[in-house]
């Protein structure tokens, strides 16, 4: 990994950061079980829709065990609007199952343990980490991982691999927001299919052959 190839990423992080001040986490949350339940319910779903849902869900299940308890034919109505939600359903007392038998009810404070719960991948896990927990972590999602490629910080369609190259390229101080100004350039300007160039602050520094004015 350059030097220079370092440098410019934290110029691009700023530039980012400069350009989207209001930039934060769109998941509603409280605590890091809320933002457990709504990464693995926002799994190919929107962040609006999840949470609309999560509003009331919230409310209605507080704790692990009220999610191990819960009627799942009612558990599955109460996320109907979630894509997935039979499936979701099952992930979602799977993992607070684990949590309620293995971590005491807790949300473990590492990856290790983590990912060990049903439908809890890297992705989620570094979320929750960076999010509600303040320790320094980078979510590779479908944004961060399209964007990580155009930016030449990664060659690679392997969330993980692109996950390890960016803990090697920006300093650990800057993951989190990095992160956050990142998703919100790909979900934004950046998009996938028709990226906005002409109003991107990081032309020049983008080093995507596709990029046009
Ligand atoms: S120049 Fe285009 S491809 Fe490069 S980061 Fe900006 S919007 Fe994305």
């Amino acid at each position: 990994m350059s030097q220079e190839l370092r440098k410019k990423a934290i110029e691009i992080v700023s530039a980012l950061d400069n350009c989207y001040p209001e930039a934060h986490q769109e998941l509603n949350f409280s605590s890091a079980f809320e933002l457990l339940i709504a990464t693995i319910l926002a799994a190919q779903c929107t962040d609006v829709r999840v949470n609309e849902v999560t509003a009331t869900l919230f409310k209605k299940y507080s704790d692990p065990q009220s999610y191990v308890d819960a009627d799942q034919t009612e558990l599955e109505q109460d996320i109907r609007m979630i894509s997935f939600y039979r499936n979701k359903t099952k992930g979602l007392k799977s993992a607070c199952q684990m949590l309620v038998d293995d971590f005491g009810g807790a949300v473990p404070d590492n990856i290790d343990d983590l990912i060990k719960l049903s439908y809890v991948g890297r992705k989620t896990a570094n979320i929750v980490l960076s999010n509600a927990m303040g320790i320094p972590a980078i979510g590779v999602d479908t944004h961060v991982l399209r964007l990580s490629n155009r930016f030449g910080w990664a060659a690679s369609d392997n969330p993980d691999k692109v996950e390890a190259a960016l803990c090697e390229i920006l300093p650990k101080e800057k993951w989190h927001r990095a992160n956050i100004v990142v998703q919100w350039h790909g979900r934004y300007t950046c998009k996938a299919k028709k990226p906005l160039c002409s109003e991107c602050t990081v032309f020049d520094l983008c080093l995507w052959e596709g990029k046009q004015r």
